[in-house]
């Protein structure tokens, strides 16, 4: 199938269909609105909605919005986006975890009762220093003997906003001497106040992550709640949570691997940054790693879900090359996207034979092996273009395009052969004088063998388009990861390749001044590009982004 590849989480979960232990199993996927998804995220939506699709189940969409300060209604607008756009629909309505405050509050004032919470009035660095290290056994809190009744006012007051922000907590009442830091008595609420996204001022006090993550999956009927494996240490603090409270239902945690992409960033926090500090134009710039920059770029939701599917699930590290995604994304365009040819750096040819002010037109396919793309004509004229690259004076051994004195074949065309090279006062190449050879349109020449075929387009019917050139964000694999001579990392945004964005002006087949925006195409022999989904606009100059170049560059 599409979506999942065969993997533990997978074997797990036919596991618990065949023993009865579900009958049917419900997913969720549970974005914090703090930023636009990643390709990280993809990866989480592929498998999450994936699993659902493969058995017959259910995939809710969550937001986790704990953290009021750092969440918005245009990050909640445009992750809803990028899941349907990348192919997926939620069961019912989008979910917020903020939603079930009132529940989560009732559970607490639940735990308090039965002596298994309480507030708390530690000083973060005192909470920090009572917390104890790895090898080292924390210390109770002051505060740990609180009187239930003690703790259910002094809650209520939280509530009430009777104290200042931070001053106050609530803490589980598990164990400080464990092994496992997360179980030290983790704090579940705080006081803040801040304006919540979908609460507004109701609240001046917010439930913690993970105490919220586990009901909220409780409430919703979860059976497989997935999360990346940093959360591993977490899942002991999640059971008990839902082992101490009435639990609507008994989900279980499992913890996959991140993605992490070379010569790129897998962060929101990161990715905030360089939009903040300029960096790029936007969450969704065409070079950012984000699903909306992707679908920018002109990456296809298939080829996002094919990438997904080949970089698997496991709980192994998963680092992946940018190579492995552009290759899933050519793998689907090139049946995906039709063609035309487009002239990004014109070098201009006279056709010394043919007649001036004629026009001659040929039928051309938009896709070599599927015609339901149609067709055009392309249209030829005694001045042409063809890219600088395609002509060599001085060829070197295996040239098989154009040189003064040989031949080529234009793509849809005749053969030319060049016969006189024009060059400026400087020396520079300006113009190619060529001759047609009338009788080779959809055959060879009589008696000898024309090996190249190069893209061209006809100078007087070519439309001028902006076309933006896009290349990797990051000059090396790991820009977060890279140590200064003191030892401490550089910051990430010392390694922005400078190149990673041209813009040039360049000539194309006249299809393409009746696009509408995200309209993918193959520009033979040069690469997959795609009308910008907003700076494109019809009736005006077209505007191509590049997505990805064809695997060896240009073909020799
Ligand atoms: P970030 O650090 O970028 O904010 P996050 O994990 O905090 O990432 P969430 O919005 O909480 O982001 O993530 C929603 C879901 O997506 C979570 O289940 C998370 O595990 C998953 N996810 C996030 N990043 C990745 C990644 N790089 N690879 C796989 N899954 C990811
Ligand atoms: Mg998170
Ligand atoms: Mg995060």
């Amino acid at each position: 199938d599409q979506f999942a590849d065969n993997h533990f989480i997978r074997t797990i979960i036919e596991d618990d269909l065949q023993s009865g232990k579900h009958t049917a199993i419900q997913t969720r996927f549970p974005p914090e609105p703090n930023g636009y998804l990643h390709i990280g995220h993809a990866k989480s939506i592929c498998l999450n909605f994936g699993l659902a699709y493969v058995f017959d189940g259910k995939c809710n969409l969550r937001f986790d919005d704990t953290n009021p300060e750092k969440e918005n209604q245009e990050y909640v607008d445009s992750i809803k986006e990028d899941v349907q756009w990348l192919g997926f629909q939620w069961q019912g309505e989008p979910r917020y975890a903020s939603d079930y405050f009132d529940q989560l509050f009732d559970y607490a004032v639940g735990l308090i009762k039965e002596g298994k919470a309480y507030v708390c009035d530690l000083t973060p660095e005192e909470m920090r220093e009572y917390r104890g290290t790895l090898t080292e056994a924390g210390k109770n809190s002051p505060y740990r003997d609180r009187t239930a009744e003690e703790n259910l006012d002094l809650f209520m007051k939280m509530r009430d906003g009777a104290f200042p922000d931070g001053s106050k907590t609530l803490r589980l009442k598990i164990d400080m001497a464990s092994g496992n830091i997360n179980m030290r008595d983790p704090v579940i609420y705080r006081i803040r106040r801040a304006h919540h996204h979908n609460t507004g001022d109701k609240w001046c006090i917010y439930p913690m992550y993970d105490y919220t993550h586990a009901i909220s999956d409780a409430i919703e009927n979860i059976t497989h709640s997935l999360c990346t494996l940093e959360f591993e240490a977490h899942r002991p603090l999640y059971d008990w949570v839902l082992d101490n409270i009435p639990s609507p239902s008994q989900p279980r945690q499992y913890e996959f691997s991140r993605l992490e992409l070379l010569y790129s960033i897998t962060s929101k926090r990161k990715l905030n940054q360089l939009v903040s500090e300029n960096h790029v134009s936007g969450w969704d710039d065409p070079r950012m790693p984000t699903i909306s920059g992707m679908r920018r770029r002109g990456y296809t939701p298939e080829g996002l879900r094919l990438f997904a599917k080949r970089v698997g699930i496991s709980k192994s590290e998963n680092i992946v090359d940018m190579d492995v995604l552009e290759g899933a994304i050519r793998e689907d365009l090139e049946h995906a996207a039709p063609r035309l040819m487009v002239v990004l750096n014109p070098l201009k040819i006279t056709l010394t034979n043919f007649e001036q002010g004629k026009t001659q037109s040929r039928t051309a396919a938009f896709h070599p092996n599927n015609d339901s793309f149609g067709e055009r004509e392309v249209p030829i004229s005694s001045t042409i273009y063809i890219e600088q690259d395609d002509f060599a004076e001085e060829p070197p051994k295996g040239w098989k395009r154009l040189t003064l004195g040989g031949e080529v074949r234009l793509r849809h065309g005749y053969v030319i052969k060049c016969d006189e090279v024009v060059k400026d006062e400087n020396g520079q190449i300006i113009e190619l004088k060529c001759s047609i050879d009338h009788d080779t349109l959809g055959k060879n020449p009589e008696g000898r063998k024309v090996k190249g075929v190069i893209h061209w387009v006809s100078a007087e019917h070519a439309a001028p388009i902006k076309v933006r050139l896009y290349d990797r964000l990051f000059t090396v694999e790991r820009p977060d990861a890279v140590r200064g001579d003191d030892g401490e990392y550089l910051p990430f945004t010392d390694f922005i390749n400078p190149q990673s964005k041209q813009e040039i002006t360049a000539f194309a087949e006249s299809v393409v001044n009746d696009l509408p925006p995200e309209s993918r195409w193959q520009f033979e022999r040069v690469g997959y590009f795609v009308t910008d989904r907003h700076d494109h606009k019809q009736g005006q100059m077209p505007v191509f982004n590049r997505t990805v170049t064809l695997k060896d560059g240009f073909q020799k």
